[in-house]
């Protein structure tokens, strides 16, 4: 799972960080500043009519006495938007709660350790919270700009890596160092009933594409992926250069030079990491809202993967398990199903006779016994689909295998097969699709 979605039985919480500008930033920090101190201001005042009276019931309606008279007291306190005065109560309720439980935890006997709901540093007080998405915030388009606004606060740009699913619930602003952050808390979209398997389409790893689709559509690596392979090829070289040093006796400068080289992999596979991970959830939301009902893709070795000393390959295969798991979590609670099959000969196979023969580096598979010429990569998506419907119809006990036959956009299988390369510029250019990835 991403650090940047978390759990929380049936909700999640989705964190995109956010740019404020210098104004915006001294409006969040004035409301981080004025929440504290409200809430301070309230245990203050729970505290006083608890050291009066240790038996003194101090409910919600308690509560919002205090706040009333706090607001009263300091009208500071107006300028926090309502909803957000609203959490400071919540916290110092759940801390007050807390507290309770924890001394009848004790008086029962259990080994925990009670203390009064404490007071708040600015430094421990660094979020304030928008409880309801009922306009207090909304996520507008600025033509390519994604744009958070907050009442009262204004407009700031957020990085929005990925979609909410579910319903928004409560939006906290936090501060982390000199970053701000915009945390939103969605409740969980139900798996739906399982959908009919009309459409389904077979994804390959392709070799110069990212993946490649059985019914012909390609989409291209990113640009920046075949820099960062480039880059990482380098400093892994370096690295090995390097290391080779330590069974030698090495030098300080020489083990110095090393870490450096290291710490450098380090950031640029981060880097690609990050990068390929929006990418990912781009497009994989992008394939489940497409059309199709299910999707057929290679299982991978993990064994292989850590074997394999090629870097581009390690990164592709790294990033590729990452896709599959994105890309199985969407279409899952869609109803779809992500079925992964026995890659084995996918591309030495002819998708068209099933013939096998050992193919090197073309990028074109022609085939001696039914002379099927066809991109490689399209040949061994479709040969991952056929796989997918095989164990299919004998897991349903049915009596024939069919091939199946893909139903693409291209006007006839046949064309799609003997020109490849051209069908691939004219869906590049018809969809815009391929550069946009
Ligand atoms: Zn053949």
């Amino acid at each position: 799972m991403n650090a940047d979605i978390k759990n929380m039985g049936d909700m999640r919480a989705y964190k995109f960080r956010i740019y404020p500008d210098a104004k915006r930033q001294e409006e969040i920090d004035k409301r981080m500043v004025l929440a504290q101190q409200l809430y301070n201001k309230m245990l203050e005042k729970v505290k006083t009519e608890y050291t009066k009276d240790k038996n003194s019931k101090i409910n919600k309606s308690t509560l919002n006495r205090y706040m009333k008279d706090a607001v009263s007291e300091n009208k500071e306190f107006l300028k926090l938007y309502s909803q957000t005065r609203q959490d400071v109560f919540i916290r110092l309720q759940k801390a007050y709660s807390n507290f309770f439980r924890r001394c009848r935890e004790k008086r029962e006997g259990k080994k925990v350790k009670v203390g009064f709901p404490r007071f708040k540093s600015i430094e421990r007080y660094k979020s304030i919270t928008y409880p309801q998405d009922n306009g207090a915030f909304s996520i507008e388009k600025e033509r390519k700009t994604n744009m958070l606004r907050v009442s009262c606060i204004g407009r700031m740009k957020i990085e929005l890596h990925r979609p909410i699913d579910g319903k928004t619930k409560t939006m906290t602003i936090k501060k982390e160092g000199k970053e701000y952050y915009a945390i939103f808390a969605a409740e969980q979209i139900i798996s739906l009933p399982k959908i009919e398997d009309t459409n389904p389409v077979g994804i390959d790893m392709g070799v110069n594409n990212f993946v490649v689709l059985s019914n012909g559509k390609m989409i291209q690596k990113p640009k920046f992926f075949k820099k960062r392979e480039k880059r990482i090829a380098k400093l892994q070289r370096i690295l090995a250069r390097r290391t080779k040093w330590e069974v030698q006796q090495i030098s300080k400068l020489q083990s110095k030079r090393r870490n450096k080289a290291k710490l450098h992999l380090q950031k640029e596979w981060n880097g690609v990491t990050n990068q390929s991970n929006d990418f990912m959830q781009n497009l994989s939301t992008k394939l489940v809202n497409t059309g199709y009902t299910s999707f057929a893709v290679e299982k991978l070795q993990i064994q292989n993967m850590v074997k394999n000393h090629n870097r581009a390959q390690s990164i592709q295969n790294a990033s590729w398990n990452r896709f599959i798991n994105m890309l199985s979590y969407k279409a899952e609670s869609a109803g779809m199903e992500v079925i992964r099959v026995n890659p084995q000969y996918t591309s030495m196979t002819c998708s068209n006779c099933g013939g096998i023969k050992k193919i090197g580096e073309e990028r074109t598979y022609i085939c001696d016994k039914c002379g099927l010429r066809m991109d490689r990569d399209i040949n061994a998506s479709i040969n991952i689909l056929n796989r997918a419907r095989e164990g299919h119809s004998r897991s349903h006990a049915q009596g024939d295998i069919r091939q199946y036959v893909p139903t693409g956009d291209a006007s006839s299988v046949e064309e799609l097969r003997t020109y490849p390369e051209t069908f691939r510029e004219s869906f590049i250019k018809a969809s815009g699709e391929a550069s946009d990835f």
